[in-house]
């Protein structure tokens, strides 16, 4: 393990940068989980039950709607499909950009190596997979994975909003500068706008809910320095600390 020169020099205490290091060397290996964590929101009653199991059935019927859109033309490249999966119950959501090769083959987001890559982010944080939900700006792969078009994000965004919706996540983690910009609806850039919370407008008579942007996985994997990947988990350990929960030692199972 390399520690910074200016680190060192900085007189810091040492078992603490040694530790800030191991945790990052680790942050993508997976090798973090803490159990008893309060993942979910408590739901102690049979009406709380009952609420999630109609949160469960109101994502069906939307993830049903998505399979059968042909609002834009993606409705007619796409292979699959991608309406998001997840718990109707999390506390926070993933949001990307849009499906990739594997996911329009696959009918499920993130599954190709940005998805393993989510997958490890999550685990580190100390969570499972089918702890989240995890979606989509677009629910269908544009071709030659090219940009969102303003006109598919326009006749697409609305399932999200709706999924958001009835999730009610405390916390919206946007990962790129497609999934922040426009569920900010702004146009700075993403390391203008990562590392700090922001609020995303749930609509009329709705509290706002809690956004923390960072970068891409996609972004990451074809950026993999030290530096970025330390960006990222700073920024996850603030939607963690958000949440009351437990930020990952090394150790810890
Ligand atoms: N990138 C995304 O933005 N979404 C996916 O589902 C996969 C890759």
């Amino acid at each position: 393990m390399l520690l910074q020169f200016d680190e060192m020099k900085k007189g810091q205490d040492i078992n603490k940068v040694i530790r800030q290091h191991v945790e990052m060397d680790e942050f993508f290996t997976g090798g973090f989980a803490i159990k008893g964590q309060k993942v979910m929101r408590d739901r102690a009653n049979q009406e709380d039950n009952a609420a999630v199991a109609d949160a469960a059935k109101g994502l069906e019927r939307i993830a049903d709607e998505v399979c059968r859109c042909r609002e834009c033309g993606l409705g007619s490249t796409r292979t699959n499909a991608v309406p998001g999966e997840g718990n109707p119950n999390a506390r926070i959501m993933f949001i990307g950009e849009a499906p990739g090769a594997d996911e329009d083959a696959q009918g499920r987001p993130f599954v190709g190596r940005a998805g393993k890559l989510l997958d490890k982010i999550i685990v580190a944080c100390g969570l499972k997979r089918s702890d989240v939900f995890i979606g989509n700006i677009l629910k269908c792969r544009p071709p030659d994975n090219r940009d969102p078009a303003a006109e598919e994000i326009i006749s697409c965004l609305p399932y999200l909003q709706r999924q958001i919706e009835i999730i009610d996540p405390e916390i919206i983690v946007a990962l790129g500068a497609h999934a922040a910009r426009t569920l900010l609806n702004t146009n700075k850039s993403i390391g203008q706008l990562r590392g700090q919370f922001h609020e995303y407008y749930a609509g009329l008579g709705r509290a706002p809910i809690k956004l923390m942007p960072t970068y891409h996985t996609a972004y990451l994997l074809r950026n993999y320095s030290q530096e970025n990947r330390q960006r990222v988990w700073e920024d996850m350990k603030k939607v963690l600390a958000e949440l009351g929960l437990l930020i990952p030692e090394r150790g810890e199972k």
